[in-house]
């Protein structure tokens, strides 16, 4: 995964402290509403990278039944919660053709060997 250049980490910080500044002239002295504000925010933002969580939860179904309850990996039966789903290139995000469904152990062992833990 490449690192931003100098420059784009430059301007994301402008982008950061611009929208900080508009978070706290929206809030004033309200803590609760600078903290749902910013709350809102960071969730659209996730949203944006990783899709909602209904979006999410409909590809683990469609993966379920595709890979028929069986881990990717391991092919042990996928526990009937806590099965994850894994992107093989987290920029191609949730997609069909760029995940696949493991269970915790299988997904922490490649998240470990891409040196994502
Ligand atoms: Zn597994």
């Amino acid at each position: 995964m490449p690192t931003l250049s100098a420059e784009d980490r430059a301007k994301a910080i402008a982008i950061l402290e611009e929208l900080r500044a508009k978070i706290a002239e929206i809030a004033g002295e309200d803590r609760e509403r600078l903290f749902q504000v910013r709350r809102y925010i960071v969730k659209r933002l996730e949203f944006d990278e990783r899709g909602t969580p209904t979006q999410r939860r409909k590809l683990k179904d469609q993966k379920w039944k595709s890979q028929r309850g069986l881990c990717a990996l391991c092919q042990e039966k996928l526990p009937e919660r806590g099965a994850e789903l894994d992107r093989f290139r987290a920029i191609e995000g949730y997609t069909i053709e760029n995940t696949q469904l493991l269970c915790r152990h299988c997904h922490e062992k490649v998240a470990e060997d891409r040196g994502f833990a």
